[in-house]
């Protein structure tokens, strides 16, 4: 089910108080509108009507799409100690809850970066694996490695024979695009499960890059 409020928001830019819609939960099944909105940026997202100021809500939100078999706990905060406590506290709730006997073959997510969650809501939506697509970003992002520290890549899109990511560098303020044949992604994907990955979920997982870089580890494969 989903889930909002309505709130009265104080502009951080112009100062202006005008009303938002709030969701803390969405269920992509019964609110196909609100995953269009949600893949678009704009849920959560305050607009001030007067100076058209754009702000990320504080706002905690749980997605599910049981089509996908996907549920994502998003919790928007930049400080890694709270992020932390948060994921422990997550996987200790769901324990004692016992609700992860009734989400056998799920992906779980959490995740605390806006841009992150949009990324992964497309990742699935193409069909693709989260885990396989963060290698293949490690891959992209080591052919430059005095770079890749300012460097964030995401992915872009699926055209079929391809997939588009976009490479953001901060010092030199560009943003590129590399493109992987669709081959080498299905070939990366075969290796890992291979190698024991599973493309389901036990517990509540952060794929990230320093997830894809325990993986690589921990496998010890020869990409
Ligand atoms: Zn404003």
């Amino acid at each position: 089910m989903s889930i909002n409020r309505k709130l009265s928001v104080r502009c951080p830019k112009c100062g202006a108080v005008s009303d938002i819609t709030v969701w803390s939960s969405i269920t992509a099944d019964d609110s196909p509108d609100l995953k269009k909105d949600l893949l678009s940026g704009r849920i959560n997202m305050f607009r001030c009507p007067d100076c058209e100021a754009v702000a990320l809500m504080p706002e905690p939100m749980l997605y599910s799409d049981s089509v996908k078999k996907l549920m994502i706990s998003f919790y928007p905060t930049n400080d890694p100690v709270q992020k932390q406590e948060r994921y422990e506290q997550i996987i200790r709730s769901s324990k004692e809850s016992g609700e992860l006997k009734a989400l056998d073959g799920w992906n779980l997510r959490f995740l605390t970066d806006h841009n992150e969650l949009l990324e992964k809501l497309l990742i699935f939506e193409n069909g693709l694996n989260d885990k396989a697509i963060e290698v293949i970003k490690l891959m992209i992002l080591s052919q430059d490695p005095d770079k890749s520290e300012s460097r964030i890549c995401r992915f872009g899109k699926d055209d079929g024979n391809a997939l588009e990511f976009m490479i953001h560098d901060f010092i030199e303020n560009m943003i590129y695009t590399s493109s992987v044949p669709k081959d080498s992604y299905e070939q990366v994907y075969t290796s890992l499960i291979q190698s024991g990955m599973k493309p389901y979920s036990f517990d509540w997982e952060m794929v990230d890059a320093s997830y894809a870089t325990r993986l690589l580890n921990g496998f010890n494969n020869n990409f």
